[in-house]
């Protein structure tokens, strides 16, 4: 995944980001001349930042469907429905059923996993 544009973790600066060797794993390593940082960029999937991520899943726990919050996020509704079902594999013990057959019927998980 290329990096056009990557934005120090220290100082959040977008400009003059230089790149900087490569780490043992082979990432592209970055320096922040404004700051002198230096850092790896992690790759976020489908370039949305966990802040909207967050956001988009605490609306599927509100029992909003997947075309609204992509609406309101103005997010691609592909991602949000990657998103949920990354954490559909992970529920949490309290989800309420609700929320689940939500997401059964905006086909988000094909099947409600409580449901025997
Ligand atoms: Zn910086």
């Amino acid at each position: 995944m290329s990096l056009e544009h990557p934005t120090c973790p220290a100082c959040h600066g977008r400009e003059c980001q230089i790149k900087d060797g490569y780490t043992p794993s082979g990432s592209q390593r970055y320096r922040c001349k404004l700051c002198g940082c230096r850092y790896t960029p992690v790759p976020k999937p489908h370039g949305y930042d966990d802040e909207i991520r967050l956001q988009a899943l605490t609306l599927f726990l509100e029992g909003v469907s997947l075309r609204t919050i992509s609406r309101i996020l103005a997010v691609n509704h592909q991602s949000v429905a990657n998103w949920v079902n990354h954490f559909a594999g992970n529920l949490p013990e309290d989800l309420p059923d609700s929320v689940l057959e939500t997401a059964v019927l905006d086909g988000l998980i094909t099947f409600n996993p409580r449901r025997k």
